[in-house]
């Protein structure tokens, strides 16, 4: 990024000294007709005088414009910034993750990278979230959601995705990770969120966090694993929370399946959620 910024200025540079010069090469041909060649010595001086002029604005014009270009860039990541990331735990905002895991999974980028790499979508939600707004106020829940956030920042590579879905539901994309590596994962999480706590002093309380999981190979739409691992949430709330469930997809050709999930029972109850809905 830092290096393209600096390419792409040094180009309009190199674009606006080109100018120069061909503007300068006009000036002395005009000057060559008008003056009926440089035979005088005052034709010569005003020629000379006016390359000097031109060079002279063109440099300072060109400093102006590099440093509002420069200016412009900043205050541009700053907006893309604001408009990517949620505005209380900064991972990525619901729209900015789905746009970032589809350019990632989607049908193109697969068939640009065909070396097919493993990946795996966790959601987590946070349990009982409502009993720690209840029980210790909005800012006390506030405060845990950027504590789950920061803490699933730091437990995953660089190049994973980590996005707040909504509420208190957060999303990871996984990047080379199969469905055992995507287990040791998500375990990891659940156990280093397990040692989170807030609230005062005298009413410190220990978060947990349920998560569902697809692991998965090939071009799969991200509404279709959204479900997959939302069905496993949600099993893993039934089964007792602070709990990961997940799955590998297997990939017959006829649309995706999953193995061990429980995914009609989960659109049956009419509960999957639908990550476009809201
Ligand atoms: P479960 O274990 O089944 O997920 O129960 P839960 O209480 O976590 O789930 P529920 O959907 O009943 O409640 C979610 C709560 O999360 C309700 C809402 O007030 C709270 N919440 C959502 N967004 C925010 C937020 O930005 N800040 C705070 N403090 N609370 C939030
Ligand atoms: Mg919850
Ligand atoms: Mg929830």
């Amino acid at each position: 990024m830092r290096q393209t910024s600096i390419d792409d200025l040094a180009r309009f540079s190199l674009e606006l000294l080109g100018l120069t010069m061909t503007m300068g090469a006009v000036m002395v041909i005009a000057a060559f007709y008008t003056f009926d060649g440089f035979g005088l010595p005052a034709t010569r001086a005003t020629l000379l005088f006016c390359l000097l002029a031109l060079f002279g604005c063109a440099l300072p014009l060109q400093a102006y414009a590099a440093f509002r270009i420069v200016q412009l860039r900043r205050q541009n990541r700053r907006l893309h910034h604001a408009a990517t990331r949620d505005g209380l735990t900064q991972v990525l905002n619901r729209a900015a993750f789905k746009q970032a895991a589809e350019a990632e999974i989607g049908v193109f980028a697969r068939r640009r990278n065909r070396d097919a790499t493993n990946y795996a979508l966790l959601i987590l939600d946070a349990d009982h979230f409502k009993k720690i707004n209840d029980r210790l106020g909005h800012h006390v829940g506030d405060e845990a959601l950027t504590a789950i956030a920061s803490t699933l920042r730091r437990s995953v590579r660089e190049d994973d995705l980590v996005g707040r879905l909504g509420g208190e539901e957060f999303a990871i994309l996984l990047k080379d990770a199969g469905v055992e590596e995507a287990r040791i994962v998500a375990e990891r999480l659940r156990l280093a969120i397990a040692r989170v706590e807030v609230g005062p002093p005298d009413r410190r309380t220990r978060l947990s966090v349920s998560t569902g999981g697809v692991a998965f190979r090939g071009s799969v739409g991200f509404q279709a694993l959204y479900r997959m691992a939302d069905a496993n949430l949600y099993e893993a709330k039934r089964k007792g929370r602070n709990r990961v469930e997940l799955s590998r997809l297997g990939s017959l050709g006829r649309g995706p399946t999953i193995e061990g999930a429980p995914v009609a029972r989960r659109q049956r109850d009419g509960e999957a959620r639908r990550l476009t809905a809201r």
